[in-house]
């Protein structure tokens, strides 16, 4: 069985990212430093309740689990992950003038910022608001998505309305408004994330309570498995067998995980761009790619979850070029008293009762309440 799909996910960079760690290291006093605490919230559309909780659990951990991984400096493989996809060594300190050195505080930065990815119940506070409505139908009188009104200082033939194509888009409810590539949910989209940038504020009675900062992620229902036969897998553990030696398609079946595409969605919120999809191509990016590629950075927090789990990249190279996965029981599960409470996963992913359903082993390590016990 193949569950191979494309991502064919939108990207809306922004620069307001930039603003909110740059916010963190002045408060911290200090501009090299690695941005310790940021707010970063996200909300959830009532089309998602229940639908994607345990994803977005499992995206955050994910983050979580690569960023204690990436600076951790007796994790080898990590640091063999890390100069797989990002083409560099991983350094752990150096000169922060250094671009190398910039760019792994930069991937660090990131993960940990997603990894303190916290709830709100109120959209307008939420810096990304998670829909799972399909993206309705835009247009349709009361749909979230809108035609953005035409420029009346523009010629009549150059207005939005007379376009044929490169049509703009606003999602008027979080007053976001789309790139000229927007594309809606359909063909082989999983989910995109569109940011504010070009919906400023044209004065500051606009929108009062809207976060500055805000993204909209729309997971799409060939994710969510809507209306299709295609199987859903909200989590990792949720694969079939979970056998993972046995994936048709290796790594880029994880891409059919919802967790997987949340990361991936959530990193766009972070810089990270849409350079390419998949595995293989992922490990041929050059670093500066690399760095800003929102599928290195998912596949990151993917390889940092299954190394908790025992599997790993194969280390043939032609095998770890496809993303070949083997098992490797002498990795070293997660000890739960070395975690700090940012880094503690918000469920028992991959555990039904206490049992995980990866490897049928005791799940409790993963339990809160094994903390300081
Ligand atoms: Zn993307």
């Amino acid at each position: 069985m193949s569950f191979h799909s494309k991502f064919r996910n939108i990207l809306l960079l922004s620069s307001l990212v930039p603003l909110l760690a740059s916010a963190v290291a002045e408060q911290n006093g200090n501009q090299k430093r690695q941005v310790a605490e940021a707010e970063f919230t996200y909300w959830l559309h009532e089309t998602c309740m229940g639908r994607i909780e345990d994803s977005v659990a499992e995206a955050i951990e994910m983050a979580s689990r690569a960023a204690a991984r990436l600076q951790d400096g007796e994790d080898t493989l990590a640091a063999r992950y890390y100069e797989l996809l990002y083409k560099a060594p991983r350094q752990l300190s150096g000169d922060p003038n250094d671009p190398i050195m910039q760019d792994e505080l930069d991937i660090t930065n990131t993960l940990q910022i997603i990894s303190q990815a916290t709830s709100v119940d109120e959209r307008e506070e939420a810096n990304v608001r998670f829909y799972c409505d399909n993206d309705g139908t835009p247009g349709a009188t009361g749909a979230r998505w809108q035609k953005v009104p035409d420029n009346m200082s523009l010629p009549a033939r150059y207005r939005n309305s007379r376009r044929q194509d490169n049509i703009e888009w606003q999602d008027v409810v979080n007053h976001i408004r789309a790139e000229l590539t927007f594309e809606t949910c359909g063909g082989g989209m999983q989910g995109h994330t569109e940011g504010f940038k070009h919906q400023p504020r044209s004065n500051e009675n606009d929108w009062p309570n809207e976060a500055e900062m805000r993204f909209v992620i729309t997971i799409c229902n060939l994710q969510l498995n809507a209306g299709t036969d295609r199987p859903n897998y909200a989590r990792i553990a949720d694969l079939p067998d979970a056998n993972f030696a046995a994936l048709p398609d290796h790594m880029d079946a994880f891409g059919a995980v919802t967790s997987m595409v949340i990361l991936h969605e959530l990193s766009h919120a972070i810089k990270r761009e849409d350079h390419v999809y998949f595995w293989s191509p992922s490990t041929r990016l050059s670093r500066e790619k690399a760095v800003y590629n929102a599928d290195s950075m998912a596949f990151f927090g993917v390889l940092s979850k299954l190394a908790d789990l025992q599997w790993r990249i194969s280390d043939v190279p032609a095998d770890a070029a496809v993303g070949i996965l083997v098992r490797d029981f002498s990795l070293v599960p997660p000890n739960p008293r070395k975690l700090s409470a940012g880094e503690l996963p918000k469920r028992n992913s991959g555990c039904v009762g206490n049992k995980a359903m990866v490897h049928g082993e005791d799940c409790r390590v993963f339990d809160r309440k094994e903390i300081g016990a």
